[in-house]
């Protein structure tokens, strides 16, 4: 029986292959057309990053800043926008191995991942803070951290910028909220994240017993990625991006989330 299981999946593998192999003269298979002739545009984001992509308890639809700006940057390009829950470190991996077309994720543009992938243009400017618990006396400044145990996403910019102040026991965790559960519960001194999601835990959550410290560790913009090798996709995502701030979509977006631009 076993064995009649594996034979049959073998079988089932190597007729894939042969069928991708008959498909491989189209280098535009992820985002051409689906089945009702809609151009559709895969994009990776791993929602767990309010108020910039989330999902609430009970709603299907994922929501945020990103998930309203990239919806009508694919309306202007006329594409269907199809989102892709990915944890953020695999994020850029599901890029280059063509599993999504575009990532917008809070990803902040920097040299590293220039290395590995393209970038749209700026459209939103963050940067880095501290959470601590509302008690917390010895910790006013990133230079209180030196022997403290410091909460970050993994794969994140602040994952980095924490290991580089040096001294510093880092725990890499899968989500922000893993990361504010682990300093309520006192496994952690701190935690290192971007200052707008910061905002919304404190502010919009609900939460108590932390505080968000006023210094900022680094000054980050947030850009849409794309695989290397796409710079076509690059420049309709760059066009489309300029039409959605010319026609004051943006700043409605903006407003939704954020309140009136200072
Ligand atoms: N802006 C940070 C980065 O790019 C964090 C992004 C995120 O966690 N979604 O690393």
């Amino acid at each position: 029986m076993k064995r009649k299981r594996i034979l049959a999946l073998i079988a089932a593998m190597a007729f894939a292959m042969l069928a991708l192999a008959g498909c491989g003269g189209n280098p535009n298979a992820s985002s051409s057309a689906s089945g009702s002739g809609a151009k559709v545009l895969k994009v990776g984001s791993s929602i767990d990053f309010a108020p910039f992509e989330f999902q609430d308890e009970g709603q299907k639809d994922y929501q945020g800043f990103d998930m309203d700006l990239i919806r009508a940057i694919g309306k202007e390009m006329g594409y269907e926008v199809e989102i892709q829950n990915l944890g953020f470190d695999g994020l850029i991996p599901a890029l280059q191995a063509k599993n999504v077309d575009a990532v917008i994720s809070g990803m902040t543009i920097n040299d590293d991942r220039k290395a590995n992938v393209l970038f749209s243009e700026p459209y939103y400017q963050s940067g880095l803070t501290m959470v601590v618990r509302e008690d917390e006396e010895g910790i006013k400044t990133f230079n209180d951290l030196k022997g403290k145990k410091v909460a970050v996403q993994i794969g994140t910019t602040s994952a980095e910028a924490v290991k580089k102040l040096g001294g510093v026991e880092v725990k890499e965790l899968n989500t922000p909220a893993d990361c504010f559960m682990e300093l309520k519960g006192k496994g952690v001194d701190a935690v290192v994240n971007d200052r707008p999601v910061n905002d919304y835990f404190i502010h919009k959550s609900g939460t108590t017993g932390v505080k968000q410290l006023e210094e900022r560790l680094t000054s980050e913009d947030y850009g849409i990625a794309i695989a290397k090798d796409n710079a076509e996709l690059q420049k309709k995502i760059d066009e489309a991006l300029k039409k959605v701030k010319e026609s004051g979509e943006y700043d409605k977006i903006f407003a939704k989330w954020f309140g009136e631009k200072k």
